[in-house]
């Protein structure tokens, strides 16, 4: 569709960023435009859960974003969607006590964290976040939700680059991307 075409041009693909031979793809000509933004933002609140309406309507519960441009679309997102917003953190950057998930990347790990106590058990959870890649951060965002007793009903990229396979770490998970690339 015309409007995604003008959506995806505003995202830059910046090759060999932070190392070759990666393309990054940078959102910030798109957080930067007025429209753009709010068209994405409504695209989210439109979508439609498996069995349920579109989350607008009352079918989530409360937004989670992923540092730190998860937090970017998340919580404007959740103020559309009049529910409140969690921030799922890097590790270190919360004072305790948080619950955590530990994870592996390409080289090396990393970590989440969430406020302990700020998710009421049973939440149904929408997990929020501008990129989709290899998938190990959003598989541990979802476990870090679960653990921590919410509902992950869920999980939605502005982006998803489908040759990094995220969706196989999602297996049995709702996962809707706004836009695909190879
Ligand atoms: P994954 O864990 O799926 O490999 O990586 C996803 C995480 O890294 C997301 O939090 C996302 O923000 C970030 N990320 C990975 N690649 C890109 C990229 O090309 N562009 C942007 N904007 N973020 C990326």
């Amino acid at each position: 569709e015309g409007r995604a075409a003008e959506i995806r041009a505003l995202i830059r693909d910046v090759p060999d960023y932070p190392h070759p031979p990666v393309v990054f793809r940078d959102i910030t000509p798109l957080l930067a435009d007025g429209p753009a933004l709010a068209d994405v933002i409504e695209a989210f609140a439109g979508l439609h859960l498996p069995g349920g309406g579109p989350v607008l309507d009352g079918e989530v519960d409360v937004v989670a974003g992923m540092e730190a441009r998860g937090f970017l679309l998340g919580a404007p997102l959740a103020t559309r969607l009049g529910v409140g917003f969690l921030p799922l953190r890097k590790a270190g950057k919360l004072p305790p006590p948080v619950d955590r998930v530990d994870y592996d990347l390409e080289y090396g790990s990393a970590a989440i964290e969430l406020r302990t106590g700020t998710l009421e058990p049973g939440s149904r959870v929408l997990l929020i976040d501008d990129v989709l890649a290899t998938g190990g951060t959003a598989r541990a965002a979802a476990q870090l939700v679960e653990r921590a007793g919410g509902r992950v009903v869920a999980l939605a990229f502005l982006l998803e680059l489908v040759g990094l396979g995220g969706r196989d770490m999602l297996t049995g998970r709702t996962v809707e991307t706004l836009l695909r690339v190879g």
